[in-house]
This record gives C-alpha cells, sequence and structure tokens, in this order.
C-alpha cells in the first residue's frame, strides 16, 4: 500500500475511463446512482452497494437486525433515485470468526424485512469468511424506456430540492457516541434523529411523484448535501447556488450534545433523501402531492446556473463558495 492520496470520486471517475465508452444494450453505465440497461419491454436498472465493517459502520453502533435493514435500504436508495421500481436483490455477506450464528440469523432477518417492505425479491448471493463484517447488496428495478432520471440531466434555470429533513442521521449516530446520550434520549425527537440514523427510508414513490412533476435531474442525498450536490453539478456540467437558511435541518439537532445542525443537514451522511432539480412552475404541485402522498415535505434550497462549483447564500445575503465537504470513504 502506497500514501498516494484518493477520492472516492477520483476512482469512479478512472473506472469509468477505464471501462470506454459505451457498450451494445447499457443506456446509463459507470457514475450515477444505478446504471441503465435495455430488456425486452422497459429498461433495468443495476445498483450494487458495499457495507464494510470500520469504513461504514462499526458492528456497536447498531443491531445486526437494523444493519441488515439499513444495507437493503441503501441500494434500493439508489434504484428509487432513479424514478425505478425496485424488484431484485442479491446479497453478499463476509463474516467473520467471531459472528456469532444469533448475531447472523439477526442480520439476514433485517435484509428480509427491507425486501419484504419494499417489495424486494432476495434471490440470492453468496457468503464468505474474512476479517470483518461486509455487506454487499446488489438491487435491480424496473423502468419505462427512457424515463430514468439521471444525475446528468440538470439544466441552467431549474431549481434545486430536497425531500424531508437532513442531518438526522448523523445525528443520530453522534447521538448514539454521546457520553450523556441516556439522558438525551428522553426527548421524542432524539429517538427519531437514531431512528434516521438505524432505520433510514428509500424514498421510493416519492422519487416517482418528483418525476412525474418533471424533475430533469435526480440522485439521493447519501454522502451529505454539499458533496452530492456538486456530483450532481458536475455529471450536468452546471453550477447551484444554495440558500442556506432554506436547507432542511432535522428537528432536534439542537438538542445533541456539540452538534451544529446547519453543518449536519449540509455534510452529514446517509440520510438517504432525494435531490432534484426541476422546473420553478413545477415545484408547488410536486409538494403538495408528495405532502398528501407521504406525508413528506419537499424543500426548494436554490437554484441551477451556468458555470461551476456552488455557492451559499448566507442568512444576511452574502455569498460564498461552498465546500463539497462530506462522507468519502478514501479521502
Ligand atoms: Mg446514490
Amino acid at each position: 500500500m502506497t500514501n498516494e492520496s484518493f477520492s472516492e470520486d477520483d476512482l469512479v471517475d478512472a473506472f469509468r475511463k477505464l471501462s470506454g465508452g459505451s457498450s451494445p444494450g447499457v443506456s446509463v453505465g459507470i457514475g450515477d446512482d444505478a446504471a441503465v440497461v435495455e430488456s425486452p419491454g422497459g429498461e433495468i436498472v443495476l445498483t450494487t452497494d458495499a457495507m464494510v465493517e470500520g469504513a461504514h459502520f462499526e458492528r456497536g453502533d447498531l443491531s445486526a437486525h437494523d444493519l441488515g435493514y439499513k444495507a437493503v435500504v441503501a441500494s434500493v436508495s439508489d434504484v428509487a433515485a432513479m424514478a425505478a421500481s425496485p424488484r431484485f436483490a442479491l446479497a453478499s455477506l463476509v463474516l467473520p470468526e467471531d459472528a456469532a450464528l444469533g448475531w447472523i440469523v439477526e442480520l439476514y432477518g433485517g435484509m428480509r424485512e427491507a425486501c419484504e417492505e419494499y417489495a424486494v425479491a432476495l434471490v440470492g448471493g453468496d457468503l464468505s469468511r474474512g476479517g470483518g463484517v461486509a455487506i454487499v447488496v446488489t438491487v435491480t428495478g424496473a423502468v419505462a424506456p427512457g424515463r430514468a432520471v439521471l444525475r446528468s440531466s440538470g439544466r441552467e434555470g431549474d431549481r434545486l430540492v430536497v425531500t424531508g429533513s437532513l442531518g438526522g442521521a448523523a445525528g443520530g449516530l453522534m447521538l448514539l457516541h454521546a457520553t450523556d446520550a441516556k439522558r438525551a434520549l428522553t426527548g421524542t425527537t432524539s429517538r427519531d434523529l437514531i431512528t434516521a440514523f438505524t432505520r433510514p427510508v428509500a424514498r421510493v414513490g416519492e422519487a416517482q411523484v418528483l418525476a412525474s412533476h418533471g424533475a430533469t435531474a435526480m440522485m439521493d442525498l447519501s454522502d451529505g448535501l454539499a458533496k452530492d450536490v456538486s456530483r450532481l453539478c458536475r455529471e450536468s456540467s452546471v453550477a447551484a447556488r444554495i440558500q442556506l437558511s432554506d436547507v432542511p435541518v432535522a428537528a432536534g439537532l439542537d438538542d445533541v450534545p456539540g452538534a451544529d445542525p446547519r453543518a449536519l443537514a449540509l455534510s452529514g451522511g446517509e440520510d438517504y433523501e432525494l435531490l432534484a432539480t426541476m422546473p420553478a412552475d413545477a415545484v408547488p404541485a410536486a409538494a403538495v402531492d408528495l405532502k398528501e402522498q407521504f406525508g413528506v415535505s419537499l424543500s426548494e434550497i436554490g437554484g441551477i446556473v451556468a458555470g461551476e462549483g456552488l455557492v451559499a447564500i448566507e442568512d444576511d445575503g452574502s455569498e460564498h463558495a461552498l465546500e463539497p465537504a462530506g462522507w468519502d470513504h478514501f479521502a
């Protein structure tokens, strides 16, 4: 191993170059939330996600059941972010010697629960021994030809919207690690924050509502708002302006010891909310539909402009460049 430094995005770029141009039957290759391939009567969306002990989670932070549940939700969320319907899953588990049978059965139970909740058929996988726990979940989805919503189609003049609220999962993890967590745990919002971390929601129906209202680009927020907006902008060759006061901050973050609520909303990962771009006149009706059908809010947090990079607009109107800080497994 060398100490050469590279980011997750650097690696994805390198892999994309190595895999060359377009292949027959591949509509969207490496670089989006999921790939899109042709199939008779439609297109299939394909994604895979690894959760590795030490890199993505610590075994002490959540139960085996929640860990299995969350691993499936993370991949279902990527299919959802393409505006596709999740269908089939494959799960590969790497298990160390010290993982007890009961723990493994609980893990599988959590995966099964998530699959049932999202109507996904778990059709296979692989088991292997290894030094730590790793869970690799592949999920396929179905979408009508040409209807997958990509990261790369955001347009100058679009508005930038997000579902739900942000920073909750990161706040929940901080609460789990806080020494005075017992005291903080007495509040309902504190329990909501921990649930946001342990039991995330994949916005499957919500994504289809946003697509039906003309979302031009979409992705799920797994690595933090600032980082993921910068990815969408890079793929769409545009820039974004974000009104910080409009970023929806999860309730209860003020009560988390040591937490900066706005910083968590901007760079905390694992919220699995949707980020989308859409024409300004489509936002109000989309917000009403999301609220009525799912009880989920839609916040307009800024707009897409020409250029590159992110600009944050402070409460007093001052502006500054927003660094795409967030979760990077390799940084
Ligand atoms: Mg994603």
